[in-house]
């Protein structure tokens, strides 16, 4: 990232840039866009119609108004409902670690002690509750009940339920809040492409889906997320304070500070401050690197699924726990194929 102000920063990726928005959105710009309005020059009609276009004139090169950081010990704690954690006492592990929002994944078939488990959460800090139903058949009525919690700001079903329910018939507000997932989806890639404020700042130092999570399986194990194989606890054998002294270990935090200038790959794409990747990173010394592809490839700025995709190996680029390599003869062709010769 080169610079940013309030309203939107600019992301050098290997062959191209993207200008993020805060106030509308992502747009693509050509290599050298930034470069060209840091140093204020003047001559090419392109680029001055767009910083006219867009307003874009508050850019300085050291601006940064704002720089990440949360009181929460935990921002987001995620919770599987089984048998074995439903009795866990959950709202003194909220105030403990000033949790901000809390994902409930319900993998119960009981309506009445879902709505049981919800009148026992309270934290001082707790602003969102969201919920992933699993596998409990639920209606209209159901649903709208479960939005009359204040903080209930999204309910997550199984894409099987879309045909079943009616949402219209639920209160526009709360409609709005219901989303489905595929539970069939297994990928550990999951990308949120969000132009947000905080997630660039955060990008910057942290890493955007492991800093400060916590996840609780149905099994009681302590993690820091779904996707982490290290278990530090059961859950049932530790108190509050003990659960507190092991999210503040070195051991826990592993992954928090590993931003996406530290990856390779990730370190060339155009994404990195606005990606969400769910991926665990390994590492190769002062770097890391991932052992899965992403669904993007920021090298010919295509991703899976789009006419001319092709694996960041076809690509030409090596990245195992032994080396990081780039072709730059074959991925200079592959562009020119890609986005000259048409
Ligand atoms: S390569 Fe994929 S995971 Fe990495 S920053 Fe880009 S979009 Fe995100």
């Amino acid at each position: 990232m080169v610079s940013q102000c309030t309203r939107f920063a600019i992301t050098e990726g290997f062959s191209r840039e993207i200008l993020i928005n805060y106030e509308k959105e992502i747009q693509a710009t050509p290599k050298g866009f930034s470069k060209y309005l840091i140093n204020k020059e003047k001559g090419n009609k392109e680029y001055d119609k767009f910083i006219s276009d867009n307003a874009l004139y508050s850019i300085h090169p050291k601006a940064n108004g704002y720089v990440w950081n949360s009181f929460s010990f935990i921002t987001n704690l995620i919770i599987d409902i089984s048998v074995n954690t439903i009795d866990t006492p959950i709202s003194p592990i909220l105030n403990e670690l000033l949790v901000e929002a809390i994902e409930i994944r319900y993998l119960i078939r009981s309506q009445k002690k879902l709505e049981q488990y919800l009148t026992k959460i309270s934290g001082v800090s707790l602003r969102t509750i969201h919920i992933v139903i699993k596998d409990m058949e639920v209606d209209e009525k159901y649903l709208s009940r479960l939005f009359s919690h204040p903080l209930i700001k999204n309910i997550a079903l199984p894409i099987s339920f879309k045909k079943s329910l009616t949402l219209d018939v639920i209160h526009k507000d709360m409609s709005q809040g219901i989303s489905f997932y595929d539970p069939e989806e297994k990928s550990l890639i999951n990308l949120h492409i969000t132009p947000s404020y905080e997630l660039v700042s955060e990008s910057k130092e942290y890493h955007t889906y492991f800093n400060r999570k916590l996840y609780i399986s149905s099994s009681c194990q302590v993690k820091n997320a779904p996707e982490s194989t290290e278990e530090f606890a059961d859950i049932r054998l530790i108190d509050c304070k003990e659960l507190k002294t092991i999210v503040q270990s070195i051991a826990f935090q592993k992954y928090w500070r590993v931003t996406k200038d530290n990856c390779d790959v990730c370190s060339d794409c155009e994404f990195r401050n606005i990606c969400v990747d769910r991926r665990i990173p390994k590492q190769r010394e002062e770097r890391w690197y991932h052992e899965k592809e992403c669904n993007y490839n920021p090298y010919i700025n295509k991703w899976k699924g789009e006419t001319g995709y092709v694996s960041l190996q076809t690509t030409g680029i090596i990245s195992s726990a032994k080396t990081f390599r780039i072709d730059s003869d074959n991925v200079a062709y592959l562009n020119r194929i890609l986005w000259e010769e048409i």
